[in-house]
């Protein structure tokens, strides 16, 4: 069943056009990520399908019901919408238990509070039912705000960088919980972030945006193994950028050719190659006996311990007269001296060509 369905929805603000023709289908129990850079979009798109911005164009579909076209417009209570939105917005006069029985309606007292219980249960804080949000860690008000948001059996949760207020380590422990509160309950859920690694963490499948459009949908390995243009290739972190230009399907770099099928003969394009697919190894190793491919030579410029991962400043030795400066990264601690003469062996897998921008 289709849980959520956003077709074809544009909004605009004044002359500013920031949802252009946004199609977008989840399945029931999907958990969906809207990425994007600041201001693409995301929140508004979110809006829309809650309800809390009125349709301008499109449609938007939640359990197979159309819930708002040119001549409908549900309000965001009959959506059977769960919002958490970044300030977790309790009610500071409330108490736990009171807050998330808010959004009950037409149940007995004392089903409202077995569903409460339930709720607080899921999200790990039943013990917490009889004090005020102020008594809580910003975590565990973000927990509540999830579990008023549950409690209701919305038939789609819709979260707004659900994490952000909170510091880098408690974001870590919440989202993790979270995720698994929405994928034991089943809960369809569609949540926008601008952090790559976040949507990763969450998601079944990104939806990522610029400019009010999907670039591209799909699970995160699809995304960063297969990025449909350099933004979507270089949105999931730093990247090498280097300039070629295509011969017999190929394009020359200092670490070897990188396939350009379907490029023709003397096309510009632009190679992006990821830190972790340069493979170091010790200048003058022999690979695989004979017939091994040809070394490609760099030189150390600098050497960063980033906590999982080391950091490697390369100059290239090939190619003379190429941009010189990239970056490689490596598992664990790996602290090469400046000079020091590295092997590159490329993983072609996290090598993408792309035409030449000319901005
Ligand atoms: P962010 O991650 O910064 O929240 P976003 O991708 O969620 O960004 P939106 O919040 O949807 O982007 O905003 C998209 C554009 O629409 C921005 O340029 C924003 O300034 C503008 N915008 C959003 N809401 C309104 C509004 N109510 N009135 C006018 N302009 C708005």
């Amino acid at each position: 069943m289709q849980a959520l369905v956003l077709d074809h929805v544009s909004h605009a603000f004044g002359d500013l056009l920031v949802v252009d023709d946004l199609s977008l289908q989840l399945r029931t129990g999907d958990v969906v990520c809207l990425l994007g850079p600041s201001g693409c979009g995301k929140t508004t798109a979110l809006r829309v399908a809650a309800g809390l911005e009125p349709l301008q164009q499109g449609r938007v579909i939640i359990a197979n019901e159309l819930v708002a076209d040119d001549r409908r417009d549900v309000p965001p209570e009959d959506r059977s919408v769960g919002l958490v939105f970044q300030d977790h917005a309790l009610f500071p006069h409330l108490t736990v238990a009171s807050n998330v029985a808010f959004g009950l309606k037409g149940l007995s007292a004392a089903e409202k509070q077995a569903r409460v219980r339930e709720a607080l249960d899921r999200v790990g804080m039943a013990a917490e039912a009889g004090v005020y949000p102020h008594t809580l860690s910003g975590g565990q008000q973000q927990r509540v705000a999830l579990a008023r948001a549950l409690a209701p059996g919305p038939r789609v949760m819709l979260l707004d960088e659900p994490f952000s207020s909170l510091d880098v380590r408690l974001r870590q422990r919440v989202r993790d919980e979270t995720l698994h509160v929405l994928k034991e309950s089943g809960t369809t859920t569609l949540m926008v972030t601008h952090d790559p690694e976040e949507a990763m963490f969450m998601a079944d499948r990104i939806a990522l945006m610029r400019e009010g459009r999907i670039v591209q949908e799909g699970t995160p390995a699809e995304l960063y193994y297969r990025p449909a243009d350099a933004f979507v290739a270089s949105f999931f972190g730093e990247i090498n950028r280097l300039e070629g230009v295509v011969a017999t399907e190929q394009v020359a770099t200092p670490f070897g050719p990188v396939d350009a099928k379907g490029f023709s003969e003397g096309d510009s394009v632009e190679v992006l190659i990821r830190p972790e697919a340069l493979r170091l190894s010790p200048a003058g190793g022999v690979v695989n006996g004979g017939g091994e491919p040809p070394e490609h030579a760099v030189e150390v410029m600098a050497a960063r311990l980033m906590g999982r991962t080391s950091l490697i400043h390369l100059r290239a030795l090939d190619v003379p007269d190429y941009e010189t400066h990239f970056h490689a990264r490596v598992p664990g601690r790996f602290l090469p001296p400046e000079k020091q003469r590295l092997r590159v062996d490329l993983d072609r897998s996290q090598a993408f060509v792309f035409p030449r921008q000319t901005d």
